[in-house]
């Protein structure tokens, strides 16, 4: 398919930070959306919390499905703008790499035992991972991916990252955070995308958990705008199916939204190129009713889900796990894998424990808890 001229294109990426030929019969960002789908980490997801933590059921979604649902839902959009569908792909994969066991909860706390070594981002650590520590290849750490998948795996950054990685690599991904310019298109678009996802498999995963309710979420308008509409058209719908429904019109009307209002707005910017976007205002987007009415469903999801008394308690325990780990192994680093412990001793302390942990599924890092403790807090 021919791509719109701000898309864009592999050919001209402005590469690897090792370079390297390029492969007879794929893209260099097929390439690293492959890389991205074999490596550790991409695995790891799959035992990863969103909100549900993993044992919790098994239809959940997990990180990897959460992923893989940001994939489709940008691929689609991004195709329907003419952009280049391969790095959406590989930047929706990769996005999430990052993350600590146990959600937010994990990474919270992570931080929170980081505060006087630097912090713990979750996005800076996705970076992290493609960046460093993947170990698959004999020539280099990392991935070795392209600037512009990176671009879009570094979608935040405080101020002091921002400069710490300017220092190393200056002009690149974190450049657009200190001269407040945007990334990509196809960026652009995965971060939204990633907001439709979890606005729309946070209710299903909720409603199916028992913890919110069909009439619960009927009080928000995005929502019960699409489930009427279901009614009208199937009257006596219930239950699963109507639920369903209802958040496959939602979908379908958020991802029209964001092609209509991201295309009127590349219409009326106009940039020549890939490059020129970056200088741009941002230009994915949803209209501003759609804006609220989103905002309006995450608050509900965040008010009604995500503090619902039953995940605050999960959280409490996953809150126990990350700080007793990071004791643990900053007491005794010898307790972890031997390649972290050797940071450790080359003067890599925290960064090294909060890598080592941040890596963890949430089932190895409850067992180590319980190995290391003896404490058995996840039921
Ligand atoms: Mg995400």
């Amino acid at each position: 398919m021919k791509l719109a001229r701000y898309a864009s294109v592999a050919a001209r990426s402005r590469g690897r930070r090792y370079p390297e030929p390029p492969a007879p019969t794929r893209t260099a960002f097929q390439r690293d959306r492959d890389r991205i789908v074999h490596s550790t980490a991409f695995r790891r997801l799959v035992y990863k919390t969103q909100v549900f933590l993993n044992h919790e059921g098994d239809l959940f979604r997990t990180r990897l499905t959460h992923s893989l649902e940001v994939a489709q839902l940008a691929r689609s959009i991004g195709r329907a703008l003419a952009l280049n569908e391969d790095l959406v792909e590989a930047i929706a994969l990769a996005h999430d790499l990052g993350h600590t066991p146990f959600g937010h909860a994990g990474q919270d706390t992570l931080n929170e035992c980081m505060k006087d070594h630097g912090g713990f981002e979750h996005n800076l650590q996705s970076l992290r991972v493609v960046d460093t520590l993947e170990q698959r290849y004999p020539q280099y750490d990392g991935l070795n991916l392209c600037f512009e998948t990176r671009e879009g795996i570094l979608k935040h950054c405080s101020h002091a990252n921002a400069e710490r990685i300017e220092a190393v690599e200056p002009g690149g991904v974190a450049h657009r955070f200190l001269a407040r310019t945007q990334p990509g298109l196809e960026a652009q678009l995965c971060n939204l995308a990633d907001e439709i996802a979890y606005n729309a498999h946070d209710i299903d995963d909720g409603v199916r958990s028992g913890l919110i309710t069909l009439q619960d979420v009927a009080r928000v308008e995005l929502f019960e705008r699409y489930r009427n509409e279901a009614l009208r058209e199937y009257p006596g719908l219930e239950g699963r199916r109507l639920l369903y429904e209802a958040i496959r019109r939602m979908l379908s009307a958020q991802v029209y939204d964001v092609i209509d209002t991201t295309g009127a707005a590349l219409e009326s910017v106009a940039p020549l190129d890939a490059d020129a976007v970056r200088q741009a205002p941002p230009l994915v987007a949803f209209s501003d009713p759609m804006r609220a009415r989103s905002s309006e469903l995450k608050r509900f999801l965040f008010d009604n889900l995500y503090r619902h008394p039953q995940v605050l308690q999960t959280t409490g325990a996953a809150q126990q796990i990350v700080r007793d780990l990071f004791a643990c192994y900053s007491s005794v680093p010898e307790q972890m894998q031997s390649d972290y412990a050797e940071r450790v001793e080359s003067g890599d302390g925290p960064r090294a424990v909060a890598d080592y942990i941040a890596g963890m599924t949430d089932r190895f890092a409850a067992h180590e808890h319980e190995r290391l403790t003896g404490q058995k807090v996840l039921a």
